[in-house]
This record gives C-alpha cells, sequence and structure tokens, in this order.
C-alpha cells in the first residue's frame, strides 16, 4: 500500500540522490528498474513530466506524480537569446528567489552550460553584478540540476551539451558538497554523459575550498578543470579588486593551485578580467609573469563586461592584445575570452539585476 503520509516524500524529486530515490521507489511498491527508465526520459530524452513517460504504466505514472509532481520545481521567469546565439534563463525558485544560467555556443559545436550555485554572492568582487546585493543562500543539488536540464531541452533533439563551466551566479566552493553531487550526475553515464574534462569550476580562489575539491578529485577520479579568478598581480590591487582576497592573499591560492595540480594533473586557468587603468598596466605585466612563469600555467583575459551602476571601463582592443602579446611573449600560454551575449546581459548576476530594479522587462 502507498502510504499518504508524504513526509518521507516531501523534498522535489532531483534533491534526491540515485540511491535514495531507489528506496523511495521500493516504498512506493516499484521496482527499482524503473528508476533508470525514468532517468533515460529525463537525461536522454529531455522529458520532465512522469505523466509524458510513457513506457510507465499510467499507474506507475500516476504514483510518480502524486508523490513529486513534476521533475522542474522552479518557474521559467524569461528566455533571451541574443544574436550571436546565446540563450538565457532567469528561473524563479519556490521561495521567491531568482538565479540565471546560459547556454553558449560556437562554432565549434560546443554547447556549454553556465550555471549558477548561489543565489547572490558574498565574494563583493568591485566590477561584478552578483555581489551587488549581498548573498541569499545556497542553491539545492535539485536547482542546480534543474538548470542543466532547462538549457539541454533548448537544445534540438539531436543535440545534447557538450561543455559546462561554473560561471553563473555564486562562489561555488562556498556550496561545493550540492554541486559535486551535481557534477556526478551529469558526468554520469546514465546521466548526461558529459566529459569530466569538459567541465569547469571557476572560484574566486579560496584556499581550503580548492584543497577540498583536489581530495574529491583524487577520491572519485573525476577531474574537473579549475579557473581561479586573479584579477590583479599584487595583494594590494588584488583586495581592491576582490575583498575576499583579505583573508588568504594570493600566495596562499597559489599554493593551493599547485598542490591541485599535483593532485589531479590537470592544469589550472587563471581568470584575469581586465579593467581599464586598473589591472592592465605595465608594471602588471611583470608581477603577473613572476608569479606564473614557473606554473604550468593557463591566462585566461576576460575584457571587462560593464555593469551598470559600477565606474570601471572596459580596456580597448589594442590594450587587450598588447596585454596578451606582453604575456605570450614572456612564456606564459593566454587565452582571450571574447565576449557573448552583452545585449542579453550575459554578464554574471546582470540579468537577476535587470529584473528586480525593472520587473516588468520582457523578452
Ligand atoms: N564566482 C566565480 C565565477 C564567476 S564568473 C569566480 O569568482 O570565479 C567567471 C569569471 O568572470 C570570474 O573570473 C569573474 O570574476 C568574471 N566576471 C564577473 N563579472 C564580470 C564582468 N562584468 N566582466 C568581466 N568578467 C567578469
Amino acid at each position: 500500500m502507498i502510504s499518504d503520509d508524504h513526509r518521507f516524500f516531501e523534498r522535489p524529486f532531483l534533491e534526491y540522490l540515485p540511491a535514495d530515490l531507489t528506496a523511495i521507489l521500493t516504498e512506493l511498491e516499484l521496482p527499482k528498474f524503473r528508476l533508470q527508465q525514468i532517468r533515460r526520459w529525463i537525461f536522454a530524452r529531455k522529458i520532465t513530466s512522469f505523466n509524458e513517460m510513457t513506457d510507465l504504466s499510467k499507474e506507475t505514472r500516476q504514483i510518480l506524480t502524486k508523490q513529486f509532481g513534476s521533475v522542474l520545481q522552479g518557474k521559467e521567469l524569461t528566455h533571451y537569446r541574443s544574436d550571436d546565439s546565446t540563450e538565457k534563463l532567469l528561473i524563479e525558485w519556490a521561495d521567491g528567489e531568482r538565479v540565471e544560467c546560459v547556454l553558449l555556443r560556437d562554432n565549434r559545436n560546443h554547447r556549454t552550460a553556465c550555471i549558477s550555485t548561489q543565489v547572490g554572492c558574498a565574494m563583493g568582487c568591485a566590477f561584478c553584478a552578483s555581489g551587488m546585493d549581498g548573498f541569499v543562500r545556497n542553491l539545492s543539488r535539485g536547482e542546480i540540476l534543474e538548470q542543466f536540464l532547462r538549457l539541454n531541452s533548448l537544445l534540438p533533439n539531436h543535440e545534447r551539451l557538450t561543455h559546462v563551466v561554473v560561471m553563473g551566479i555564486g562562489e561555488p566552493l562556498l556550496n561545493l558538497d550540492a554541486l559535486l553531487s551535481v557534477l556526478d550526475e551529469i558526468t554520469a553515464s546514465d546521466g548526461l554523459d558529459l566529459s569530466v574534462r569538459r567541465v569547469t569550476i571557476s572560484t574566486v580562489g579560496i584556499p581550503s575550498g580548492i584543497r577540498k575539491l583536489a581530495e574529491s578529485v583524487v577520491q572519485n577520479g573525476k577531474g574537473y578543470k579549475l579557473a581561479i579568478s586573479l584579477h590583479a598581480p599584487n595583494d594590494e590591487l588584488r583586495t581592491r579588486i576582490i575583498p575576499q582576497n583579505r583573508f588568504s592573499g594570493i600566495d596562499e591560492i597559489l599554493k593551493a593551485s599547485d598542490n591541485y595540480f599535483e593532485q589531479t594533473g590537470r592544469r589550472v586557468t587563471f581568470e584575469y578580467t581586465l579593467i581599464a587603468g586598473l589591472n592592465d598596466q605595465p608594471e602588471h605585466v611583470r608581477q603577473l609573469v613572476c608569479l606564473l612563469k614557473n606554473r604550468m600555467a593557463i591566462v585566461n583575459i576576460i575584457p571587462l563586461n560593464p555593469v551598470l551602476g559600477l565606474n570601471f571601463q572596459t580596456p580597448s582592443a589594442k590594450t587587450v592584445s598588447w596585454f596578451a602579446g606582453q604575456l605570450e611573449s614572456m612564456g606564459i600560454q593566454v587565452k582571450v575570452r571574447f565576449r557573448k551575449g552583452d545585449k542579453i546581459e550575459a554578464a554574471c548576476g546582470q540579468l537577476r539585476r535587470v529584473h528586480q530594479t525593472n520587473p516588468t522587462i520582457t523578452n
């Protein structure tokens, strides 16, 4: 008999780990292999309504719907598509909080999901929209996983996500357990089946979190790519740009990053948002080279995407290529990240803010 006592099933479907779902199916007197069928519908066929899972009996579909409602728990508030085919969703959760996630396409057939891990952000980086209104809460496992499912279903049926960047709103290493449980799902062969090598976690640089991530990589063999937001080559300037820096300092971050490389064999990327007149001078090149020349590092230069209300400027294209060229000429591997989705406020946290200040905006 199915119990009418819902206490055991009060969480939405995606919040449960597969092992918990197996136990719940047993409680519901459903065979365990149903979970495989349900997962195939959700991950491979992009179906998130139990009623549409047509190889389940009508009764099973009703039982699942009664227990979990739908697979998804959020509401899509807006869906933007920019001229360069970047798509961005603003999702509202049950408590009214909102986050954004982005689908990026390129001409190498990469289909990249950029996802958020927190509502707001406590790091307070001076140029970033995500932290402007502070930190609200961590996203749950289900809320993070749902972003992947929603972005994957924006793609035509024969396409699926190929890459992941954890570069949306929030500091991922401060919500690491939930994030890792989701990354386990999306890299599982019966999940979204993404290659672990194509998953990048970007952090402001929290040494204890970097070490914890390295331990988890060593334990389960999932060598995710690590990107660290450096943005400045000395502590004085870095603390001005990233207040969080006063707790750790560049030296500690580099030690943790060296440890990540030693433990996992994965080269670390250092992100460097280039801001006109602030961190784009010849002395910054020299200091950066000193920090990184003996490390197998890659520098990812991101020309600032200006945020309304913040008084920072994007450097000229000439300065960007000069800065990149200087680093390269001194033996540092450099990539310049070109901006995508400007018109749809695709930089972290911008869309969420636009909607807070102007709730009537439409797509
Ligand atoms: N919280 C994570 C992910 C942030 S988004 C982190 O701090 O790494 C990924 C990168 O984009 C980070 O390096 C972040 O500092 C940078 N970024 C955020 N807003 C930006 C903006 N408006 N212009 C350019 N880069 C930005």
